[in-house]
């Protein structure tokens, strides 16, 4: 039985007190900071200290296991630490480390001392991280000897930057001003009284992931656990005994919000591979740990796909029961490789940074639909917008903007620094409201910027990027439907749809391809390609031109940048590329 059980039933009635009644939320000794409820809630309220938190794995055969309890002292290790140097409440911490244990633990470290934690993808670059520092005027950032080097290299241009702290090295490689804080090495704190805690103080603050254009900073708040806890037990079905693995980096808002604070607030055993990916490891991980529930996302998906059905039959899977998928639409495609190869469909849900939680999801249990999001998670009342009116569509199957109603637990505060920007985020009546007025305004909708459509059970459909959609001959086509069918193509391993310039048609569709192993381009294949699609969808759908690559853009999360394709076909700026993949 899965914990959701009915999702009809689930819905009657919700309030979001039953997120505390799953918790056994105790008011009176509860303490509301993630970093707490996270660690020390699991060990004392929960019993669980001597249960494994976390199994770690990196490159070659380095591996380490830490219980609840490790994880309760080694965080209060990092915030007496950081108290100690005189960060203060509210103060930005920048984590910008590889996915090594100190990561985990010292954002719940960070989240004690009241500091907001600020979580960047280790792979970036100078310019990536100095944007995002710059940004939220982060006075303190933990990284390692590995990445100090960028740090360097950007310190005199950050006056806000005034803390660089070490978790692994050696002291004698460390510059002037450096700090080194091994959380094992340094002595053991048995408690630690947390600085702040409460539904509205701020925990996170997380940069999207620049798809569509410069990133934004999504601040949350220690409320969010509501969201967080609930959704991790609903739709990624975590029980005690499950072994669970997110494969998203904590950079990313998938990586904290289910990678830390979901599957940890309920004393859950998650693992954690901090070594890049190949099928054959990912599979090995998963068999040596008898991984039980595995949230990915369709990049990696389709990496595997690629990768063909024999590495997966050379392992043991068995122990797999739950698969989740998020980040970018999930082509039907994949749910059918997956439930023919792996003997389970993953299944997709949608939720954005600025969300914090999942919102619309493919619950345990309920029929899936192949191509399709899902539905909106219980106490999310979620719609699509007419295009021009932005009044809420009846009718099923048109396609409009993806809109929640505001007011969810984990939904973000605020954009740091971008009063406008959140605004513009909204419709009704929205007038120069303060992001508070309208995070709580019954009458308002937060558009998420996505398309889609709902049919008429309520199932919701993904189009593509509200920047995404192509206007062809006055007809709106979105890049998801083209891209699907593509990979459903024998030699079409990933692909991106673009509108590129025609003088009747104002665009036509472009796509870019890559090609599965064993599939050579030639003008034959890109034929072939074109008649498959005007077959399978439209002659309006029909790329008018195919263009084989070695690999797609990307951001560094893994989505596939068509903002930057797009410009190329138009001859425009491409804009900030701080989030570009370039490995
Ligand atoms: P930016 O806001 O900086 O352009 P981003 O929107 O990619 O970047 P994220 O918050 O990481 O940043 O991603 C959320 C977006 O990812 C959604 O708005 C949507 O476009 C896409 N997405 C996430 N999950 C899904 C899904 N299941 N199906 C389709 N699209 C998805
Ligand atoms: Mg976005």
């Amino acid at each position: 039985m899965s914990n959701i059980g009915s999702y009809e039933e689930r819905l009657r009635g919700f309030d979001w007190t039953i997120a505390r009644k799953a918790l056994d939320w105790d008011e009176s000794r509860d303490i509301l900071n993630i970093g707490w409820i996270c660690s020390d809630r699991v060990c004392e309220r929960m019993g669980l200290a001597d249960k494994t938190a976390l199994i770690w794995e990196g490159f070659g055969e380095r591996r380490s296991v830490y219980t609840y309890d490790d994880v309760r002292v080694y965080s209060n290790g990092f915030a007496s630490f950081l108290a100690g140097l005189g960060l203060e409440v509210g103060d930005r911490v920048c984590i910008f480390m590889d996915r090594i244990p100190s990561l985990y633990i010292s954002f719940l470290g960070v989240l004690k001392a009241g500091c907001i934690a600020q979580p960047l993808f280790s792979a970036f670059g100078d310019e990536s991280l100095e944007v995002r520092l710059a940004s939220a005027e982060t006075r303190a950032i933990l990284t390692t000897q590995k990445h100090v080097k960028k740090v360097r290299k950007i310190l005199e241009k950050l006056p806000s930057l005034e803390l660089v702290i070490l978790v692994e090295g050696e002291s004698e490689k460390l510059r002037e001003g450096e700090i080194l804080y091994e959380m094992e090495k340094a002595p053991r704190v048995e408690s630690f009284e947390v600085r702040a805690s409460g539904p509205e103080v701020p925990s996170v603050l997380h940069y999207t992931s620049g798809t569509t254009g410069m990133p934004k900073g999504a601040l949350h708040v220690h409320g969010s656990i509501w969201g967080q806890a609930l959704t991790t037990l609903w739709v990624l079905d975590l029980k005690p005994d499950d072994i669970y693995w997110c494969t998203a980096d904590p950079g990313w808002v998938t990586g904290t919000s289910y990678g830390i604070i979901g599957p940890w607030s309920l004393g859950i055993t998650q693992c954690v591979l901090d070594s890049g990916f190949t099928a054959e490891r990912w599979y090995r991980f998963i068999q040596e740990n008898r991984v039980t529930v595995w949230y990915s996302a369709p990049t990696a998906i389709r990496s595997l796909m690629r990768e063909g059905d024999e590495v997966v039959r050379k392992h043991d899977l068995s122990s797999l029961r739950h698969l989740a998928s998020v980040g970018e639409p999930l082509n039907a495609e994949a749910v059918i490789w997956s439930q023919k190869v792996l003997g389970l469909p993953f299944r997709d849900n949608f939720w954005q940074t600025e969300t914090g939680s999942i919102m619309i999801a493919n619950y345990p249990g309920m029929e899936i639909r192949p191509g399709s999001m899902g539905k909106p998670f219980p106490g999310i009342e979620a719609t699509v917008l007419d295009l021009k009116t932005h009044a809420p569509i009846e009718q099923p199957g048109r396609v409009g903007l993806i809109a929640f109603r505001p007011g969810w637990p984990a939904m973000f505060r605020e954009y740091w620094n971008k009063p406008d920007v959140y605004r513009s985020k909204f419709y009704g009546d929205v007038g120069s409201k303060s992001p508070r007025e309208l995070r709580l305004d019954p009458g308002v909708w937060y558009s998420s910027g996505d398309r889609a459509s709902i049919d008429a059970d309520g199932y919701f459909w993904f189009v593509g990027r509200d920047d995404d959609v192509i206007n062809t001959g006055g007809h709106l086509v979105g890049p998801f439907e083209i891209e699907s069918a593509l990979i459903e193509h024998e030699a079409v391993a990933e692909a991106a749809a673009v509108g590129k310039p025609d003088e009747v048609n104002m665009e036509v569709v472009k796509a870019f391809v890559t090609l599965n192993p064993g599939f050579e381009p030639s003008g034959d294949l890109e034929l072939d390609i074109m008649n498959f699609i005007r077959k399978r969808l439209s002659p309006l759908a029909m790329p008018q031109e195919i263009e084989f690559t070695e690999k797609l853009p990307k951001t560094r999360s893994g989505k596939i940048l068509r903002r930057y394709l797009h410009a190329l076909e138009w001859g425009e700026d491409v804009g900030d590329l701080s989030t570009l993949e370039d490995d």
